[in-house]
């Protein structure tokens, strides 16, 4: 199970969840309790993601990589 970080948006607090490949939920920041937070791939490899599109990715909001939708 990857481990992604996150970065609130309106505060700036760097945090870690667990989730499901599939998960699309919405986190909260631990901090300011928003919801404004952006993901990040941790370098934590992944199973079960076909393609190789987390060397690809910069860590921040790219289009064409599945773990930044
Ligand atoms: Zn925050």
């Amino acid at each position: 199970m990857p481990i992604y970080n996150f970065i609130c948006n309106e505060c700036g607090e760097k945090f870690e969840q667990l989730c499901r490949i599939s998960w699309q939920g919405t986190v909260t920041c631990p901090a300011c309790k928003q919801t404004d937070v952006k993901k990040v791939i941790s370098l934590i490899s992944s199973h079960g993601r076909s393609g190789g599109d987390s060397s690809e990715c910069s860590g921040k909001s790219c289009s064409g990589c599945s773990g930044c939708k």
